[in-house]
C-alpha cells in the first residue's frame, strides 16, 4: 500500500466515534444497538475498500452518519429484505422461491392486522378447521376429496409416511430416492418417519414386476416420487401412476405421489416439456399427492396434500399435524393463490407463471430498457450490452428447461465483473447477478418490471463504488 493511501484510510472515522454521533440522532431511536454498530461498520468498510481502490478522499464522520442514516431510511436496520432477483432462476430458493401476487399480499395484510375467523365457524359460532378455508377450492382445482395443507411438501410427505406406514414398509423406486436442497432425502425422511424403506427396480429402470415382487404383508404404502431436480435420460423405465394404482388398490395397499412441483396448469403451450398436472394424477387415482405451495403453484410456502377423505382425514388427526400446521398468513397467501387459479386469472395474476411464460421479446424490451437507464457514460466505462442467454425454472422443477431470456452485460474485465458483483450485493437493494465468461449478467427474466429503474441506480451505485 502506499504511504499516501495509509495516511488517508487513517482518517477515516473510528466505529465508536461514529456510533456515538449516529446514536444520538431521532431516526436511531428505535434500531437495537448491535444493528447499527454493524450498518456502522458496514459503511465504514465499503469507504475502507473506496479508499483502497482509488484516490477517493475518505469521508468525515458527518457523512459517514448520513451514510448510515440513508441506510436506515430505505431499508430499516432488517435482516431479512427485498433483494432484486437478477438470476435468471425463477423459483430461487434462497432468494424466497415465489414472489406474491398483489391480491396474496392483500389477503395477508387483512387477515393480519386483526382478528380473524382462522379456527371459528361464523354460523354455527363453534369451533372451526383452518383448513377449510381452502379445502374447497383445492377440491375443486384438483378433483380429490379432500384435502390438508402443512408447513411445506418436507412436512407433507413425512406426515403422510408417519400416518400410514409407521413400523411398515414403502415401496419406492430406486430411481426416485432423490435429495431437495437443505437436508430432504426421502431415504432420510423415510427413516424418521418410522416407515421402513423398501428399494425396487434400479437407478435407470424400474417395472411393475419390481414393485409386485417386493409386496408383502408387511407392506404400507407405494409412494411414487417426482424426480424434480434431475432427469435419467437415454435407456430409462418408470411405472405410469396408473399401474401404481391398479397394483395397489389390487393388494389394498394406497398409493402416494410426491409430485414435488405440483402444476395445476399445462405449461407445454409455452414451449415446457410435459409434466402431469395435479389434476392428472388425482384422476389416475392416487390416494394420496403432495406438492409444494411455493413451486410452480407460484403461493407461499405451504405443502399441499390432497387424496381420499378417509387418508387425508387420518393425516389431520396425527398429532404430528399440529406440530407442523400452516400459519395464518401462510393460508390468507395460499387461499387468494388458489382464488386466482379458480378465477381462471392465474396465467395473469401469479408472478411466478407471468415470468416462466413471457414472452422473450417482452424480457428483451425491459433488459433494453435497463440499458438505456444506465445512460451513455455508464454504459461506455462498464461495456455493457444486452445479450440473449438461457435461464433456468428452479426449484427443482423443470430441470432440463433452458428458457430463452435477455440479459445485461456488465464488466470490462474479469476484475471488474467481480467487483461490480459484490457492490451490487451490498447495495441497496441488494441485486443479486450471475458471472459468466468474465462478465456479470443481470438476467432481466426474474427482474420485476417495477424494479428497472432501481436496479439502474444499484448498477451506477455499484460502479461508484469500484474500480476501473
Ligand atoms: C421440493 C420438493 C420437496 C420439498 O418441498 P418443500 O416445499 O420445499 O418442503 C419434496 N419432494 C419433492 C419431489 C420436491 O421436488
Amino acid at each position: 500500500m502506499s504511504a499516501d493511501r495509509a495516511a488517508r484510510l487513517r482518517r477515516l472515522p473510528a466505529v465508536d466515534q461514529v456510533l456515538r454521533e449516529v446514536g444520538d440522532r431521532p431516526e436511531t431511536v428505535a434500531v437495537p444497538r448491535p444493528r447499527l454498530t454493524a450498518l456502522v461498520r458496514n459503511v465504514l468498510d465499503a469507504e475502507r475498500r473506496r479508499v483502497l481502490s482509488g484516490d477517493a478522499e475518505p469521508p468525515d464522520s458527518a457523512a459517514v452518519v448520513e451514510r448510515v442514516l440513508e441506510q436506515i431510511g430505505r431499508q430499516g436496520a432488517f435482516s431479512l429484505r427485498p433483494v432484486i432477483n437478477a438470476t435468471g432462476v425463477v423459483l430461487h430458493t434462497n432468494l424466497g422461491r415465489a414472489p406474491l401476487s398483489a391480491l396474496a399480499l392483500e389477503r395477508m395484510t387483512s387477515v393480519a392486522e386483526g382478528y380473524s375467523n382462522l379456527e371459528l365457524d361464523l354460523a354455527s359460532k363453534e369451533r372451526g378447521s383452518r383448513y377449510a378455508h381452502v379445502e374447497e377450492l383445492l377440491r375443486r382445482l384438483t378433483g380429490a376429496e379432500d384435502a390438508l395443507v402443512v408447513n411445506n411438501n418436507a412436512a407433507a410427505v413425512l406426515l403422510a409416511l408417519e400416518t400410514l406406514a409407521h413400523g411398515k414398509e414403502v415401496v419406492v423406486s430406486r430411481g426416485e430416492l432423490i435429495e431437495i436442497g437443505g437436508e430432504f432425502r426421502i431415504p432420510d425422511i423415510m427413516l424418521r418417519s418410522g416407515a421402513v424403506l423398501r428399494e425396487v427396480g434400479t437407478t435407470n429402470r424400474t417395472h411393475l414386476k419390481d414393485y409386485e415382487g417386493a409386496l408383502g404383508p408387511d407392506t404400507g404404502l407405494l409412494l411414487k416420487v417426482h424426480t424434480s431436480n434431475y432427469r435419467v435420460v437415454g435407456f430409462t423405465a418408470d411405472v405410469p401412476s396408473r399401474e401404481l394404482v391398479a397394483l395397489g388398490h389390487d393388494r389394498g395397499l394406497p398409493v402416494m405421489e410426491d409430485l414435488g412441483s405440483g402444476c395445476l396448469i399445462d405449461l407445454r403451450r409455452w414451449g415446457f416439456p410435459y409434466e402431469p398436472t395435479v389434476q392428472e394424477v388425482v384422476a389416475a387415482g392416487v390416494d394420496l399427492v403432495s406438492f409444494s405451495g411455493d413451486k410452480l403453484l407460484g403461493g407461499p410456502q405451504a405443502g399441499i396434500v390432497v387424496g381420499r377423505r378417509e387418508l387425508v382425514g387420518r393425516l389431520k388427526k396425527n398429532p404430528w399435524n399440529r406440530a407442523l400446521r400452516i400459519d395464518k398468513l401462510t393460508l390468507a397467501a395460499l387461499e387468494a393463490t388458489l382464488y386466482a387459479y379458480d378465477a381462471g386469472r392465474a396465467l395473469e395474476t401469479v408472478p411466478t407463471l407471468q415470468l416462466l411464460t413471457e414472452p422473450l421479446v417482452a424480457v428483451r424490451r425491459r433488459a433494453q430498457r435497463l440499458l438505456a437507464r444506465l445512460g451513455p457514460d455508464l454504459k461506455r466505462r462498464l461495456s455493457a450490452e444486452v445479450i440473449e442467454d438461457r435461464g433456468q425454472v428452479g426449484g427443482g422443477a423443470l430441470p432440463t428447461v433452458e428458457l430463452p431470456t435477455a440479459a445485461v452485460a456488465l464488466g470490462a474485465s474479469a476484475a471488474a465483473a467481480r467487483g461490480l458483483d459484490e457492490a451490487l450485493r451490498r447495495g441497496n437493494p441488494p441485486a443479486i447477478g450471475r458471472l459468466s465468461d468474465d462478465r456479470l449478467v443481470l438476467d432481466c427474466r426474474t427482474v420485476l418490471p417495477a424494479q428497472v429503474n432501481a436496479l439502474a441506480a444499484a448498477i451506477a451505485a455499484a460502479a461508484a463504488a469500484t474500480p476501473g
